[in-house]
């Protein structure tokens, strides 16, 4: 048995750009990740390499966006003035136009590529892009601080070496980009556990959405209701993701590990905590799938520095002090963060609260044990994995 190789991408290019100040989605988050991670000495394990990336090419990208769009976002990108042209999503609230932008995207889209062909050409077992994640790109639009879609886009090489792809959404929000990418096709399975899209963007991704054509049955959405705790969220996991995982049993698996479903984020109404946050990740770990992790949302930045601190030394078998190492705290406490705790207790919902979401949640996992199961476990295997 070879012992575990891990990668890390990072650019410096990456503190380059500035979605804005007024923006929820903030750089500075990943660098406290890095901070965290380096805290516990998790930035120079012998296993580990961190690699540098280059921006995805335009041929890279023109295999999911279309030509039209890329060029718009190349115009605005040089451009100083501030521009908008919502046919394509850009120059929003949400998708700022700033100067560098396609720039930025590329990079993050060149950084997931990059953490893909690390571990199908150069043999790592586990590869982590936080730049990454983008999941609310469209082909010709931009969405929910999504430019380019990387995952779409190193997908789409994988698949075009024969590849089957398992892409898992776990980001509190639906992964509707990538979705929508490999509706139509067996090739790619993907699972999207979110907060539901009654009430809550991008407004997609409830159960009946299982795929098209070759697609049908391919396409998996848990969607959740406010207060899903974290025994719903292990549930939904186990019951749904963890079977399909194991019975489709793919070449590589894509996670898209976003930290915006934690109980203090500012945008999302979930309770979940880095309990099962890294509860779910250990149990994706022991499946020995060749794995790409990417970050995604997470707006409160001391979650999301927790949650991937942990998500890495996940990635690298490392089992981490729960308690914040003291020269991190004395670090963020100036900056007003109150935290102490990496790995939080089990978290309950109050009583009165838990009743709908965990009704909700066990409705989807019936339904989707009726539509998607027989599909899925009967042509690649069965329950006892
Ligand atoms: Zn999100």
């Amino acid at each position: 048995m070879h012992p575990c190789r891990t990668a890390l991408i990072y650019s410096p290019l990456f503190g380059n750009f500035n979605f804005g100040v007024d923006h929820p989605f903030k750089l500075q988050r990943n660098r406290m990740a890095s901070d965290l991670m380096d805290a516990y000495g998790l930035l120079a394990l012998p296993n580990m390499q961190v690699r540098d990336c280059l921006p995805a090419t335009d041929e890279q990208l023109l295999s999911f966006h279309t030509p039209e769009y890329i060029a718009r976002l190349k115009e605005f990108s040089s451009s100083e003035e501030p521009r908008a042209d919502f046919r394509f999503g850009l120059g929003d609230a949400d998708c700022p136009v700033f100067e560098g932008l396609y720039d930025y995207a590329a990079l993050g889209a060149g950084a997931t590529l990059e953490a893909v062909r690390l571990v199908e050409e150069e043999g790592f077992d586990v590869a982590f892009n936080m730049n990454g994640g983008w999941h609310h790109a469209h082909r010709a639009r931009a969405s929910g601080f999504s430019y380019l879609n990387d995952a779409v886009v190193a997908i789409n090489w994988l698949v075009a070496r024969g590849r089957r792809v398992l892409y898992l959404d776990l980001d509190a929000h639906h992964g509707d980009g990538v979705q929508e990418a490999y509706y139509g096709t067996d090739q790619v399975l993907t699972i999207s556990i979110h907060e539901s899209g009654i009430y809550f963007y991008p407004g997609t991704g409830f159960e009946d959405e299982t795929g098209e054509g070759n697609g049908s049955g391919y396409s998996v959405n848990v969607p959740l209701l406010a207060h899903t705790d974290d025994a719903m969220y292990m549930k939904a996991f186990d019951e749904v993701a963890y079977p399909l995982i194991a019975a489709f049993n793919p070449d590589i698996i894509i996670t898209q590990i976003g930290a915006d479903t934690f109980r203090t984020d500012p945008l999302t109404n979930l309770e979940i905590t880095t309990y099962s946050y890294s509860w779910m990740l250990a149990k994706i770990k022991r499946l020995k799938i060749p794995w790409v992790a990417l970050g995604g949302g997470g707006y409160d930045l001391m979650n999301t520095a927790r949650a991937w601190t942990l998500a890495w030394a996940i990635m690298n078998n490392v089992k981490l002090n729960p308690r914040l190492p003291a020269a991190f705290i004395d670090k963020i406490e100036p900056l007003g963060y109150r935290n102490r705790v990496l790995l939080d207790a089990m978290h309950w919902a109050d009583e009165d609260e838990r009743e709908l979401a965990l009704t909700a949640v066990e409705k989807s996992i019936a339904r989707i044990k009726t539509t998607i199961f027989p599909g899925i476990l009967g042509s690649h295997g069965d329950t006892s994995h």
